[in-house]
């Protein structure tokens, strides 16, 4: 015998805004570009912000429901998600950075930016030759300078040596260049090898927004020779390995 299950569709819509934005809030995915997988053509204007995986029950698939929990879902999305953009030798070339559409960059409140880059990306092929501008750079932030509501906006930047270029020198080179990115303004610079998490110390802006170095526990290190312009590798490679203090605790 078939067994049949009755369905009742729930009036959602009719719920008072409140309670759907509980709902909402417990769906939320960070949303992350490029995604890993190339999302559905036909939604190719937002697909990158769905799941990879197909129709689960919990996920940001929700807001192809319609046009008002769109609207809404997205609200919520923008205010309490963190969004990853991931900028690497491939995706550099893109014409089109991050296929996002300017209202929903506008309103994006975290977002964390990643730069897995080589000596080729930074456009030089001797480290201590290394032009002034970097192209790669001013096109990121073309990208960015949409985001008016940003208020947690973070650089990781994981290197990839090769026999000339020491990582070194390519955290010097992007962390130098996104130091100070005019209206983007960016709340830590942390630095990588070979995964996301941070090694050594990192660039954080203190209470007065200058920079200052601190310790993967986020212990005070010491402050950024040169605030608002580049600091020199010595100073850059002192900081960058500086012992904390508070870490290494009383003798
Ligand atoms: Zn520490």
């Amino acid at each position: 015998m078939r067994v049949v299950h009755e369905t009742t569709p729930f009036p959602f819509l009719e719920l008072p805004a409140e309670l759907r934005d509980l709902v909402y809030n417990h769906l939320i995915q960070d949303p992350s570009y490029p995604p890993s997988k190339s999302p559905p053509r036909v939604l190719s204007s937002f697909g990158w912000l769905l799941p990879q995986h197909q129709a689960p029950s919990d996920s940001n698939w929700i807001m192809l429901a319609n046009r008002q929990v769109y609207s809404e879902y997205m609200d919520i999305l923008c205010k309490k998600s963190a969004f990853t953009l991931t900028v690497d030798q491939i995706n550099q070339k893109e014409h089109d950075l991050w296929p996002i559409r300017q209202e929903t960059l506008r309103s994006i409140r975290k977002c964390d930016l990643r730069i897995i880059t080589t000596s080729s990306m930074l456009g030089a092929v001797n480290p201590h030759l290394m032009p002034h501008n970097w192209p790669i750079r001013d096109k990121i932030c073309d990208s960015l300078q949409g985001m008016e509501k940003i208020e947690d906006l973070n650089l990781h930047v994981r290197a990839i040596g090769d026999p000339l270029w020491n990582p070194l020198w390519i955290w010097y080179h992007a962390s130098q260049a996104f130091k100070d990115a005019g209206k983007l303004r960016f709340r830590s610079i942390t630095f990588s090898l070979d995964s996301w998490s941070p090694g050594e110390n990192h660039l954080a802006r203190n209470n007065e927004g200058r920079w200052e170095w601190r310790c993967s526990a986020d212990h005070f290190v010491a402050t950024d020779p040169g605030q608002w312009q580049a600091t020199n590798i010595r100073e850059f490679c002192s900081m960058l390995y500086g012992e904390c203090q508070a870490c290494r605790g009383p003798k």
